[in-house]
């Protein structure tokens, strides 16, 4: 079992690396111990600010010998827990490791270091007409390395799928302290197998990404966003098998309830650009539509009675506008209340029979507590927030969602779904990883981590217990 450094070792760090490299600031511990869960109380031990692979590469060696649990950082904006030291831990963050190399334009990539913040790099990249299409609410904090330990999804993952399709080569460092080059910058390559894709999802378990190559698409041309309002789930899948008949690129389709509208318009002070309240909304972007084939298919929903309101944005301004009432609202539940959050995902074709379902499982057993129900519906994924009733404390509500949990993952495994579409297990999801993968298959995982962190110090306790 690893445990936490010893105050001697912490020292022998500060000696031998540069000046800086290690805090052990109280204000800087409790930043860099926790991410956007806000469950777990932050104790890390230090944390490390390596500037190089290198440096990276050494403090686990030095780690791994002294059997010292390392949490590797990124922005901190993960949901699930993953990045929170609360034992002692070495919180390695990879903050200062931000370089971003010029853009590769004949191959469309780009080499950055693992710390480079997600949106740094579309700025990167956008005055050459190219894009790293993964992207969602944080990712003005959220970091490369970030996205690809969690292989992140977000709003756009309906036109381009996840983190993981568009990673070319990744440099990785091992618990051991090895320099993984895994894949350059190939397109192709079958010499066995892939290794790239064992520590893309590995939430910090198997290694530290410290570098990864980029692969870009083109930047569309135009954005046409559309804002409509539905009666409930079934209008919102209605028109989503409508607009995806349709000959347009759909670039997202996320959908939002009246009660997660009503905690953005409250905390963002966000108006609505309808005059009366509507059960469910729904955000759909197109890309590089025809206007006037645009325009026809929208007047056609109101006549056939697809959607009880609609609007679409007439400038840049006007989307972002619209953009921000969904991208708004994780951010707004959390500053309103206390959410208990849960990412699922289901198959498109079960999202309509599970929803009737789950709203049945409420209203009998929890008829009072708020459920803001939005996501990224267009690729099946829903997120549930539970909000703690006023009469309930903290504690008592924590006891009451594990319950909770239980009886909707019961629900999501019955439709063979997944208990964590994109936000991963972490230490939030631990308890439930059951419910998504068999015993054969955690059998699996846990000899991959023995064999790649054989003394168990990176990130220990997340994901599976070894
Ligand atoms: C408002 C908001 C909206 C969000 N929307 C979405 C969304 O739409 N889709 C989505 O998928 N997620 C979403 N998230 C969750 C989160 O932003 C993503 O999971 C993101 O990819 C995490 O990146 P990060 O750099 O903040 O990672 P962190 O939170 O720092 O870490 C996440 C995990 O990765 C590990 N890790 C971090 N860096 C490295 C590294 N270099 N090497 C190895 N392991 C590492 C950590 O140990 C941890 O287990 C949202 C979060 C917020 C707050």
């Amino acid at each position: 079992m690893p445990s936490a450094p010893t105050d001697q070792f912490l020292t022998q760090l500060e000696r031998d690396f540069a000046t800086g490299f290690l805090s052990r600031d109280p204000t800087e511990l409790a930043e860099y111990g926790r991410d956007w869960t806000r469950v777990f109380e932050p104790a890390p031990s230090a944390v490390a600010l390596p500037r190089s692979s290198d440096e990276v590469a050494q403090l686990l060696r030095r780690c791994n010998e002294a059997g010292v649990a390392v949490v590797p950082s990124g922005g901190r904006t993960g949901l699930a827990g993953g990045a929170v030291a609360k034992q002692g831990e070495i919180v390695l963050s990879l903050a200062r490791m931000r370089r971003m190399e010029p853009l590769d334009l004949n191959g469309s990539t780009v080499r950055v270091q693992a710390g480079a913040v997600t949106e740094a790099v579309h700025q990167h990249c956008k005055s050459h007409g190219l894009t790293w299409p993964v992207d969602f609410a944080s990712k003005g904090s959220s970091q490369v390395g970030g996205n690809i330990a969690t292989n992140a999804g977000g709003v756009k993952v309906i036109r381009y799928g996840l983190t993981r399709h568009w990673v070319l080569g990744l440099e990785v460092a091992t618990a051991s302290g090895e320099l993984l080059e895994l894949n350059g910058a190939l397109e192709k390559n079958n010499t066995g197998l892939d290794l790239r894709q064992l520590f893309i999802g590995s939430e910090g378990i198997l290694g530290v990404v410290t570098a990864a190559t980029l692969k870009l698409t083109r930047l569309p041309a135009r954005q046409s966003v559309l804002f409509f309002a539905v009666p409930d789930v079934a209008a919102v899948l209605a028109l989503f098998r409508d607009v995806r008949r349709m000959p347009f690129a759909l670039a997202a389709y996320e959908f939002f309830t009246e009660r997660c509208f009503k905690r953005v318009q409250r905390h963002r002070r966000l108006r609505s650009p309808f005059d009366t309240a509507h059960a469910c909304y729904v955000v759909v972007e197109i890309e590089d539509a025809d206007a006037a084939a645009l325009e026809a298919w929208t007047e056609s929903l109101f006549e056939r009675g697809l959607i009880a309101d609609g609007t679409l944005a007439q400038n840049s301004s006007q989307a972002a506008e619209l953009w921000a009432l969904r991208e708004g609202i994780s951010e707004s539940l959390s500053a309103t209340g206390l959410p208990h959050k849960n990412d699922i995902s289901l198959p498109v074709a079960k999202l309509e029979t599970f929803c009737d379902e789950f709203e049945a499982l409420f209203r009998a057993r929890y008829p009072d507590w708020e459920i803001c129900l939005f996501g990224h519906i267009g690729d099946g994924n829903l997120h549930v927030n539970v909000m703690k009733p006023d009469g309930l404390d903290k504690a008592g509500f924590l006891q009451r969602t594990s319950e909770v949990d239980h009886a909707l993952f019961e629900l999501v495994q019955k439709h063979a779904g997944s208990i964590s579409a994109e936000h991963g297990i972490g230490l939030l999801k631990k308890p439930y990883l059951g419910y998504s993968r068999s015993p054969a298959e955690l059998a699996v995982l846990t000899a991959v981590k023995r064999a790649l962190d054989p003394n168990g110090i990176l990130n220990p306790g997340k994901v599976i217990d070894v």
